[in-house]
């Protein structure tokens, strides 16, 4: 293969060996080996560069390809993890993060459900319905800052992980939330009262998470049975 990609070269390599073994022959001979040789060399530089000059464009191309690649993983990652409406982190996301946290910490959990949602959506319209479940994950994130994780478990139902926090400070904290929803008329639904009931729940470290978010949900249902706009634990 080699041999017959440098077929040309080789004999003039070879007519340049004879040229050097031979002691009397006429400068002709010589001077015709070495422009042989030459006219090859030169060649073979072209060639060289023209080939360093293209591997350094596909290495430019695949160093572009791989950034994209790894791009385009971390936003699959990124939307396998988050709910597309809110940016929180999905279910799926929320229970792993939750198993995770409660198999080394003790955890508060707070599920809230917005109330008589299927109404604003009826009244409204289903895009007014997702401005509201936007707005009310802004007033959440606003409050709630570095605390703890929001998540969005249904679709009108959100958690709250609040790892290490203690029961009553997630009930203070789930108090301030509440208020931060129904206190102030929604500014993408100005005339219409929008509230939320709560269920907090706290759970030792090595509690299974099934079991913390069933504690959570009691108690939510709880505050939907007592009338719902409050907080239940
Ligand atoms: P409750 O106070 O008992 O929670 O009453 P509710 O009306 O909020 O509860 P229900 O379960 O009867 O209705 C929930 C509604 O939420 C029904 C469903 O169409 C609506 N919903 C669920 N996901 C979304 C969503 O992503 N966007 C909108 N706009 N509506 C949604
Ligand atoms: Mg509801
Ligand atoms: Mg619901």
């Amino acid at each position: 293969m080699t041999a017959d990609l440098f077929e040309s070269e080789m004999a003039a390599l070879q007519r340049a060996r004879n040229a050097l073994g031979q002691h009397a022959a006429d400068a002709a001979f010589y001077r015709e080996a070495l422009e042989d040789l030459l006219q090859h060399y030169q060649r073979l530089m072209r060639e060289t560069s023209r080939l360093i000059r293209h591997g350094d464009r596909t290495e430019a191309e695949l160093t572009a390809v791989n950034a994209r690649l790894q791009q385009l993983s971390a936003e699959l990652d990124y939307k396998a993890r988050h709910d597309t409406l809110t940016g929180v982190l999905n279910r799926g996301a929320v229970f792993n993060e939750a198993q995770q946290q409660l198999a080394c910490s003790p955890l508060s959990l707070v599920l809230l459900d917005i109330d008589f949602f299927k109404r604003i959506n009826d009244a409204f319209g289903h895009p007014a319905g997702d401005a509201v479940i936007r707005e009310l994950i802004e007033r959440l994130s606003r409050v709630l800052g570095e605390r703890g994780q929001l998540g969005r478990v249904g679709g009108e139902e959100f958690t709250i992980l609040l790892p290490g926090m203690i029961l009553e400070e997630a009930l203070e904290l789930a108090e301030h939330l509440r208020c931060a929803i129904a206190e102030h008329p929604f500014a993408c639904l100005p005339g219409h009262p929008v509230s939320a009931s709560f269920g907090v729940s706290w759970s030792p470290a090595g509690t299974d998470f099934e079991l913390a978010y069933a504690r959570a949900d009691e108690a939510l249902y709880r505050a939907k049975g007592q009338g719902r706009n409050r907080v239940a634990c």
